[in-house]
């Protein structure tokens, strides 16, 4: 047992994939100490920059002192706070759809959406660049798993047309997380009418940045369906934990009744939730940080287009420069390190191989000399390669 373990070990070692984690001794945000050291960092999720906000972290603690440290129950038992059911009706009002359930994680609400809704006599048509939970999702739900190369419209068409499943669910990131490409949302609409499929829409990488209230995807393309499974996740611009899927009532009223998920974890700690309260207020009345983020990506997109190494098409947070081999990858971002800049190599299996890149997540908390630094030191580590 343990020679085989070591074995695959050895095995991840030679092909350059051992993954290390750093001990982060500060909060999250574009400024961070790591091992006693300061960093500018281009590695959350923290989109807005609200992870560490006083506001926050005074909610958090309010609803400590009302609520206690844990929900000591899942949601279906006693763990279903006021703060928690307050927290749904906001949410759900905030992205415009009749019902919103909370889930633990973006991780739990992806298995808790499929599995309630697609099962052996059903289809699940996914795009190959979704994230990892969305696939495990599929793979637990025994539906049929039938993918298609990113973005390709006309190979879902197919697929969709050839399928005699009882039930068809179309998968997608709405943000793809190691791309950052927005997917065709109205387009796939479009085919999940013509088809009679279900679209679930994983917009981790979108609420709170896309739209002009941040209300994510849906806003941002001005698309509404009764056909829709919007799931966002609360830990990346939200700055806290979490995660909902909204909308139809019968939908939502499914996945109570149905989603494993949902149903065997314990809820979230209700203070959460009454951060979240007041989080929700700052993203749709902070526009300046929406519009701020904006400016520093295109900002990094002009700065970056003189180097060799390219920046792949992406309007979001989510800037990756593509690298290609997994050790030069890791080298360049070794490097970046040593100039006191964090940026994470993204290898396989979490991108295709030979696809390995930085992926450069920017935040409305960087200063513009953030990203000077950061596009100095490139250029001068690809002088030197
Ligand atoms: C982060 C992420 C998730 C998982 O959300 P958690 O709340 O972190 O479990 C799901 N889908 C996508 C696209 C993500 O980027």
């Amino acid at each position: 047992m343990r020679s085989s373990l070591a074995g695959e070990l050895r095995r991840i070692e030679a092909q350059g994939l051992t993954r290390h984690r750093r001990v982060l001794e500060s909060p999250q945000g574009a400024q961070v100490v790591v091992d006693g050291r300061e960093f500018v960092a281009f590695c959350s999720n923290d989109y807005l920059g609200l992870a560490g906000d006083p506001r926050l972290v005074a909610a958090a603690r309010e609803g400590a002192a009302r609520y206690g440290v844990g929900a000591g129950a899942s949601h279906l038992i006693l763990g279903h706070a006021t703060a928690h059911h307050a927290l749904e009706a906001a949410l759900a009002q905030f992205v415009r759809l009749p019902r919103a359930l909370l889930f633990s994680s973006g991780y739990l609400a992806n298995l808790g959406i499929v599995t309630a809704l697609a099962g052996r006599e059903d289809a699940v048509f996914a795009d190959k660049l979704n994230h990892a939970s969305l696939n495990d999702a599929v793979l637990l739900s025994r539906a049929a798993f039938r993918r298609y190369a990113h973005g390709d419209l006309d190979a879902l068409e197919k697929l969709l047309a050839a399928s005699r499943a009882r039930r068809k669910l179309v998968v997608t990131d709405a943000v793809f997380s190691m791309d950052g490409d927005i997917a065709p949302v109205p387009a796939l609409l479009r085919l999940c009418e013509r088809y009679g499929a279900w679209l679930v829409l994983d917009d981790a990488h979108g609420f709170g940045v896309l739209g002009a209230t941040g209300a994510g995807v849906l806003e941002h393309c001005g698309v509404a369906s009764e056909r829709i499974v919007y799931m966002a996740t609360l830990g990346k611009a939200a700055g806290t934990f979490g995660a909902f899927v909204a909308g139809e009532p019968a939908l939502i009223e499914i996945l109570v009744q149905r989603a494993r998920p949902y149903i065997y974890t314990t809820a979230l700690p209700p203070l959460i939730a009454h951060a979240l309260l007041a989080g929700l207020g700052i993203i749709a009345a902070e526009a300046w940080r929406r519009e701020r983020l904006a400016q520093l990506i295109a900002r990094l997109k002009r700065d970056v287009a003189a180097l060799r190494w390219q920046l792949a098409p992406s309007d979001t947070a989510i800037q990756p420069l593509m690298i290609g081999a997994n050790d030069e990858a890791v080298r360049v971002s070794e490097q970046l390190a040593q100039r006191g800049l964090l940026v994470p190599a993204i290898r396989p299996p979490t991108v295709p191989p030979g696809s390995a890149r930085l992926r450069i997540s920017l935040s409305a908390a960087h200063r513009e000399q953030d990203i000077a630094q950061l596009v100095d030191a490139l250029r001068e580590i690809e002088r030197k390669s």
